[in-house]
Formats: structure tokens, sequence, C-alpha cells
């Protein structure tokens, strides 16, 4: 089967919608969490009662301020906000406030591994309600649609990116290294389920080593990781067949269709001017001085890719760096371990090994188990010392994040502490070597290899506690008596 690769190449441009993390809606007061019970967080405003008047949020401006500085862009010293005017029936305005010539973040970049795909804006805007169809199929009969405006109005930033990737992977790259860097700054919670991310994704294909662009469909309705990468697959060859068999593809939107696995079309692309911009005129433009976009700055935490760096120079692996950087919780859990001390190396051996492993299979988050920080520590510490074994080590932790119980507590309590002295063990070794004569006898023939076997006999004596070292020293010495 010919996938189309060798002869046409994608050009991909996405529309990234970041719902902002405030307290309220971007001109209301009233709050903008998920899943509250219907038509409970409204307004006059969100409603769009006759005379009612926007304002806006100042915080949603310190956040977009704060992802432009984020995503290298330039933040001018002006913006303004326009309306776009279009029908939904989640949208009791008629309108939505959006900006249009003159967006709050101009140009920028995200890295992603083999490039800078370019940012060309990101802009201010409201979110529309939502439309829950319910109800059997039937003329005028039982199917129905409910109107549940608690979303209108919720602030969002648009992240549009230049028509820089070639891939699918690079577009879900992008999507990821975006959305981590978000999180990061803590202006997006990133959850695509919950639809507090979206991306709109626009490709075209054109045949490789043509210059111009070929024409593009913009897929809407893309909810995951996984479906923008089937999306833009299926959009690819679906494209590619459209021009092997002379044809032309159309601009319009389309739609994703998760189970189906397939886009169709949902309308033909508007042009600009069908929405008949034109500046709010409820709302002032806005002046954003070089002093505020500074007192922003300032507040710049650290970023994903800077800490993954931090990591790497502390001593793991690219692969494992990433691992943590792209899990948040982890990460700052992790930071944790570092600023007590914790040996860098074997921190995140633990963490991403047994930790991530109890987590996954509880369903649970590093925040919500009973693993605090400075038990863990205390764990790490008595490894180092010496005084329990790598495996005791790795037994004991799944045990605290059972319990919760204090890491030197269960050392006592079971017992558990490693044993350092010959008196101990060279009884055991005796007896083992006493109890395995034929063993010894092959071992002293030639065959190495039962070396393990009585290490792994003195160990299952003493339930994993003998000092490795010594044990091997020990054992060597009688063997070869
Ligand atoms: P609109 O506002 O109508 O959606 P834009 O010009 O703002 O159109 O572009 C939207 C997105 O489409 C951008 O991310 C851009 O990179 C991308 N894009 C533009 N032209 C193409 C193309 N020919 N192929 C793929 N993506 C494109
Ligand atoms: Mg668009």
């Amino acid at each position: 089967m010919s996938d189309y690769k060798d002869k046409y190449e994608m050009v991909i441009g996405l529309e990234v919608h970041a719902q902002l993390k405030t307290n309220t809606k971007i001109f209301a007061r009233e709050g903008c969490e998920f899943g509250k019970n219907p038509n409970t967080e409204t307004s006059t405003v969100t409603l769009g009662m006759p005379g009612v008047l926007p304002v806006l949020n100042k915080e949603c401006v310190n956040m977009a301020i704060l992802t432009g500085l984020a995503l290298n862009s330039e933040i001018p010293n002006r913006c303004k906000f326009d309306r776009k005017q279009y029908f939904y029936p989640d949208l009791p305005k008629g309108y939505q406030i959006s900006q249009y010539d003159e967006p709050i973040c101009q140009g920028g970049w995200v890295q992603i591994s083999n490039k800078k795909v370019g940012v060309t804006r990101a802009h201010l805007e409201e979110d529309a309600g939502k439309l829950v169809h319910a109800g059997a199929a039937g003329l005028y009969g039982s199917s129905y649609s409910l109107v549940d405006l608690n979303r209108a109005g919720t602030p969002l930033l648009e992240i549009v990116s230049e028509p820089d990737m070639r891939s699918s992977q690079e577009a879900r790259e992008y999507v990821e290294n975006l959305r981590n860097i978000l999180k990061y700054i803590g202006v997006c919670d990133g959850n695509l389920e919950e639809g507090s991310m979206r991306a709109d994704c626009n490709i075209s294909i054109r045949p490789i080593g043509q210059k111009e662009f070929g024409t593009r469909a913009e897929i809407k309705n893309v909810n995951s990781f996984r479906s923008l990468v089937r999306a833009i697959e299926y959009e690819f060859v679906r494209q590619a067949e459209i021009l092997e068999d002379g044809g032309k593809v159309i601009q319009e939107t389309r739609l994703w269709d998760d189970n189906a696995g397939i886009t169709s079309s949902m309308r033909g692309k508007e042009d600009a001017h069908d929405y008949r911009y034109f500046p709010e005129p409820d709302l002032m433009p806005l002046e954003i001085s070089r002093e505020w976009v500074e007192k922003i700055r300032a507040t710049m935490p650290e970023l994903p890719a800077q800490k993954a760096q931090r990591y790497i120079d502390a001593g793991l692996s690219e692969y494992d760096a990433n691992v943590l950087v792209n899990q948040i919780e982890m990460a700052m859990y992790y930071d944790k371990l570092l600023e007590k001390g914790a040996d860098a190396k074997t921190a995140s051996n633990f963490l991403m090994g047994e930790v991530a492993a109890f987590l996954k299979e509880e369903k649970i988050s590093i925040e919500e188990s009973k693993l605090t920080v400075e038990n863990f520590v205390k764990l790490l510490d008595l490894l180092k010392k010496g005084t329990i074994s790598n495996n005791i080590a790795k037994a004991l932790i799944v045990d605290i994040l059972n319990t919760g119980k204090d890491a030197q507590a269960l050392v006592e309590e079971k017992g558990l502490s490693v044993i350092s002295d010959e008196s101990s063990i060279l009884p055991i070794i005796q007896k083992i070597i006493a109890d395995n004569q034929e063993q010894v006898a092959a071992y002293k023939g030639g065959k190495d290899k039962l070396f393990g076997f009585f290490v792994g006999q003195a160990m299952k004596e003493t339930k994993g506690r003998a000092n490795p070292q010594l044990l091997n020293k020990l054992l060597k010495e009688e063997l070869d008596k």
C-alpha cells in the first residue's frame, strides 16, 4: 500500500485555544470552573442582555503577556478588541469578542526537537457556551437541544502557529511542548478532555519539491494527542487521493470523527470578511506599558526546557529528564527532593520506577500519595549510608506508599538494616556450604556460575539483608578453602 509519503509533503499549521486559568470570566464576574450545574455560572453580561457592558479581567491580560513572553513573542504597546459576528444558539450576543488585527502577542516560536515552530500571533477572546443534543431523532417530536451557558465568556488565548510543521509527529510535539509551557507558567491546565485546550488543525499537501502551499482543510474536534495524529494522517491520504484522481482540494472546515476514524465536511471555510469584524465599541483599546511587561517578566517561572537542561546537568539522561518534565507534578515533587539534598540519579530511579508504577496502578497522583518528600529523602539517606540495601529500599518505598509509615521506623520495626558484621554472616555461609556439598564440588570443578547460587542462598537466608560486598568476599574465601 502506497502511503503517498514519497510523493507529497504535508504542511500543517495549528490554532490552539487555551483556556486561561482565571477565577472569573474574561468580561464578567462569575466563575468559569468546569463541571458546575448548567447555567449556574451566568450573569446579565454572559446572557447578553441589552445594555450590559463587558469589563476586561486584568488577570487575563497578565496571563496573555506571560504566555507571550514564554513563547518569545513581542507584546505590542497597544492591542484592541473586535467583534466577530456569527450566529450560534449558545452565543446569546450574536457576536464573540475577540482580537482581530491588533492581537496582544505577535510573533514568537516554540522549540521542538528538530526545529523552531513559528508562532504567528496569540489573541484573547471569549468562549461560547455549550449545546447538549438530547433525545431521539425526530422532526419536531422527541429530539431537542439544551443550552448551557456556563462556558460562555470563559477566557481563551488562541495561539496561531505558522505553517511550519511537516508531519503528524511534529504537530504532536508542538502541541505537547506548548501545553507543557502553558502548564508550567500556570496559565492553563492543559486538559484536552475537559476542553481546556483545543487544537484546530490546518493541513494541506504539496508535491515534494513544490514551493507553493496547497489548499488547506481545517480540522476541528481533535481532542487528544492520539486523534491529532490520526486526523492528520487520515487527512493527508484523503487529500493525496483527490490530487491523484486529478481533483482539487477545497478549502473547508472538516470535523474529525474519532470513532469512525475519518474527517467529514462541516462547512465551507469562511473568510475573515464574512465575520464583519469591527472594533468592539464597549472596550477601550488596551495600552500595555513596558513597566507592566517587565513586572510580568519578573514572575516567569522556570520553563520546561530549562528544567530538563538542569536535570541533565545534574546527571540524568536526556530521556529521563524529559519523562520527568513532561509530568509537571512529578517534576515539582522531584525538585523538592533535590532541594532537600537527594542524589539526582537515585531519586529519579526510584521516582520513575517503583513510585510511578505504584501511582499508575492506584490511579493517583504523587501529591495524593502517602509518600512525603521528607520520608522519601529519609529513605534515600538510609540507602546512601548503607543502612539498607537497594532491594530493601525498593520494597520499603512501596510499603511507605501503602502505609505512609516513617522510613526509619519501618527499618527498625522490620529489622531490615543491612548485616555488615562478619560474625553474623560467616556461620550462614558455612552452613550453606555444608548443606550443598554437591554444588561446592561442581563449583570447585570449574562451574564458576554456581557462585550466584551461593549468593542467592545467603540472601534468602538473611532476607536480602546481607551486605553484598562483605558476603561476596566471605563466600569466596570459604569456597576457596
Ligand atoms: P484563518 O484565520 O482563516 O483560520 P489563518 O491565515 O489565520 O486563517 O491561518 C490559520 C492557520 O492555518 C495558521 O495556523 C496557519 O499556519 C495555517 N495555514 C495557513 N495556510 C496553510 C496551508 N496552506 N497549509 C497548512 N496550514 C496553513
Ligand atoms: Mg481559524
